[in-house]
């Protein structure tokens, strides 16, 4: 048989060869064809000559495991070494079973080859042997077969594939010390178990499901362990992304509440941890969702969440918990100094404004402060301590940070306390009004009195309104209660009225009241339900309440007049009112606030107002008179109502009520005179 040019300098290896009947061919493995056979070869391949042989495609048929294991081979011969194998060749479709070793021979354009022997033929082995062989040989899987000290006994070609080089030892292929020691736990409890385990393979660190069953090694029948491995890296990394996604805010990329929920829950489970939160709100964002639109307020929340960010090193986590409320969570922290560094660091940065869709935008936080365990002993209560802190900031204006105390909590429970006795307490009607007197210029005459309501707590006595109006006010409670004050206040001068004693009933409103877009006819209602001659009520108002949405203010006002209800501004000075629109708003009284009545020795903005309601033509009322001076220095200024302790303190409605009986009536307050008279009560003072 001729010798190929490529093989010329082996050719007198060959030349041996040639005749001997052990099957022996060359292989070309880059063109996957048999560049050389002896006679034993052709009559093994059923090959009529070499020419024919070679040109036979080997790669057909081929799966890719024994691509792979060809490769392996190859490798393995490169580095000089001699490899033995079965391998079941498929002579024109036939299979035969062979023992093959492998050499490597050089090529003579220096590629390297493969001389193949063919040491032995399995004759004999049955037709289910050699299929599972077969589908060992051929499958993915990779399956391999360990003694009981975990010392490799086989593996098929997909492991051996994986496997890293010269692997002697399973605990050579667990890359994680963790696993491993689970794997070997496991192995003493159980017949068979799958674990999911880092593994070092020839590619590198991968994620395999492996399977382990004790079995028996069939050549020696002593006890094995056979592991069959999946590798589900990409399966794993998919989880692992949709983990990380699931605790990911969506916005600005930092950590979400569910990821917090879970660190805390870790922090909880270790007795030994501490840490710090720094809990931070956005002071009037909604302000900016409201006038530039959530795409602009999108952007800044992300723009303060790297701002803030800025301030964070890389053992603190940042999470949005939602809206534009963050949270820092510093790990191991004890103390409050990191943590008022930090939140200190956040409002500097926060100074500056942002650039956003390049115009500048300055938002400030309102920072709460807390320590786990040393302030809250749950990741709960540590949560809602800090939220608590930066409530206590945000209520002292914003743009600061508290750091929170025990002391907050009663007053936050008091407050939770407070709001549910205050439903209560409208469903069962715990509250009455008391009246103070107003006088006249004289002083001695009543023109009218202003209702303040009082609640009759069951436990608590009475309370006055600063202990629970403001509670109204942010549960919107006020509205009930309001309507209540009105409606009594209204029924109380009706009464009055009726028994011969008309005087004027003032009644103080709270700005959601007043800016409820019923209130006009509401008040028209309550009129007519109760019997009170309009001119007989008046409205007490803040200037707060007129300087937002003047055109509906005006409205309201107008209406108001026209039903003959009289309106007041009080606490007068103390407000941002706006002297034009006061001229132009219907407006009957002015109620000067009692800090300027009792800082009587700058009587300068006193001069003004009175001057001022000169000038407008609106009633004058001091208020908060509590000396002899103050009085007498009102009344020789003209101040025309007086009201005060001085004069009279508020008292009930049937004290009020006998003072009115005990007076002689005189004559009916006229709503077209400014200091209307009324009935004289000299035993008030
Ligand atoms: P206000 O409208 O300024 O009412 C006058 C307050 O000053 C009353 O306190 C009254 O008792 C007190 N006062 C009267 N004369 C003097 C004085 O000579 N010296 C001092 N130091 N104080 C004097 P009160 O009853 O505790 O009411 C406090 C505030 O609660 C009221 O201030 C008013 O803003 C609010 N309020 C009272 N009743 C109602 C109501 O029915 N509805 C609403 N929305 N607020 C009410
Ligand atoms: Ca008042
Ligand atoms: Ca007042």
């Amino acid at each position: 048989m001729d010798i190929p040019d490529s093989l010329m300098s082996v050719q007198q290896t060959l030349s041996v060869y040639q005749t001997l009947t052990t099957p022996i061919w060359v292989f070309d493995f880059d063109n996957m064809s048999v560049i050389w056979a002896n006679e034993g070869a052709l009559d093994l391949w059923q090959a009529s000559s070499c020419e024919e042989l070679a040109s036979r495609n080997m790669s057909k048929g081929t799966s890719a495991t024994v691509a792979t294991h060809l490769l392996n081979i190859r490798q393995h011969l490169l580095k000089g070494s001699k490899f033995s194998d079965r391998w079941t060749l498929y002579p024109r479709g036939v299979p035969r079973h062979c023992f093959l070793e492998y050499r490597n021979i050089k090529l003579d354009d220096g590629r390297d080859g493969m001389l193949i022997e063919c040491v032995g033929q399995d004759l004999h082995s049955d037709s289910e042997t050699l299929r599972s062989t077969e589908a060992l040989r051929h499958t993915s899987l990779m399956i391999s077969l360990y003694s009981e000290d975990f010392s490799l006994l086989y593996c098929n070609p997909a492991a051996h594939s994986m496997l890293p080089k010269a692997l002697t030892h399973l605990s050579d292929h667990i890359a994680d010390p963790q696993d491993w020691d689970n794997i070997k736990t496991e192995i003493t409890l159980s017949d068979q178990f799958l674990v999911e385990a880092s593994v070092f393979t020839k590619a590198g660190r991968k994620r395999h499901k492996m399977h382990f069953q004790h079995s028996q090694d069939a050549v020696t029948g002593k006890k094995s362990i056979l592991v069959s491995e999946s590798d589900i890296t990409l399966l794993h990394k998919g989880a692992r992304d949709a983990h990380h996604q699931a605790r990911t805010d969506s916005l600005t990329g930092f950590a979400n509440r569910l990821y917090l929920k879970e660190k805390l829950a870790a922090i909880a489970s270790n007795p030994q941890a501490t840490a710090g939160i720094i809990y931070i709100d956005l002071d009037r964002f909604k302000n900016i969702n409201d006038s530039l639109g959530h795409s602009v307020g999108d952007k800044l929340l992300i723009a303060v969440a790297h701002t803030i960010n800025q301030c964070v090193s890389k053992d603190m986590t940042l999470v949005r918990l939602g809206g534009d409320e963050f949270l820092l969570l510093l790990e191991s922290v004890n103390h409050y100094e990191t943590l008022t560094k930090i939140s200190q660091c956040i409002i500097n940065r926060l100074d500056s404004p942002l650039s956003i869709d390049s115009s500048p935008l300055r938002v400030t936080p309102s920072i709460g402060i807390c320590l786990y365990p040393s302030d809250a002993d749950s990741p709960e209560s540590l949560l809602q301590h800090a939220d608590i802190a930066m409530y206590q900031s945000k209520a002292a204006g914003g743009n600061q940070y508290h750091i929170f105390t025990d002391q907050m909590l009663t007053e936050v429970k008091q407050r939770s306390q407070l709001e549910q006795q205050l439903a209560l307490a409208i469903k069962q009607n715990q509250f009455v009004l008391h009246y103070q007197p107003r006088y006249a210029a004289d002083g001695k005459t009543i023109a009218g009195a202003e209702a303040l309501i009082r609640w009759q707590h069951p436990e608590r006595g009475l309370l006055y309104p600063g202990s629970f109006i403001y509670m109204a006010e942010e549960t919107r409670l006020i509205n009930q209660l309001g309507d209540w004050v009105l409606r009594e206040g209204a029924r109380q001068a009706a009464q009055w009225h009726r028994q011969g004693m008309g005087i004027r009933v003032s009644v103080n409103l709270s700005a959601r009241q007043f800016s409820s877009g019923n209130f006009v006819d509401n008040v028209q209602m309550i009129l007519q339900d109760t019997g009170c001659p309009a001119h007989l009520l008046e409205l007490e108002l803040t200037e707060s309440m007129l300087i937002n949405d003047i055109p509906n203010v005006a409205k309201v006002l107008k209406r108001l007049h026209k039903l003959g209800v009289r309106t007041a501004i009080d606490d007068f000075g103390t407000g941002y009112s706006n002297l034009v629109y006061l001229q132009s708003f219907d407006i009957h009284c002015l109620k000067i606030d009692k800090a300027f009545v009792q800082s009587m020795d700058k009587p300068a903005i006193l001069n003004m107002i009175l001057s001022l309601g000169e000038l407008l033509g609106m009633t004058i009322v001091a208020e908060g008179i509590e000396t002899k001076e103050q009085l007498s220095w009102l009344q020789d200024n003209g101040c025309h109502e007086l009201q005060g302790f001085y004069l009279a303190k508020p008292m009930t409605s049937e004290q009020l009520g006998k003072i009115l009986v005990q007076s002689k009536l005189t004559r009916y307050p006229d709503p077209a005179i400014h200091h209307s008279g009324g009935i004289t009560e000299t035993e008030m003072i």
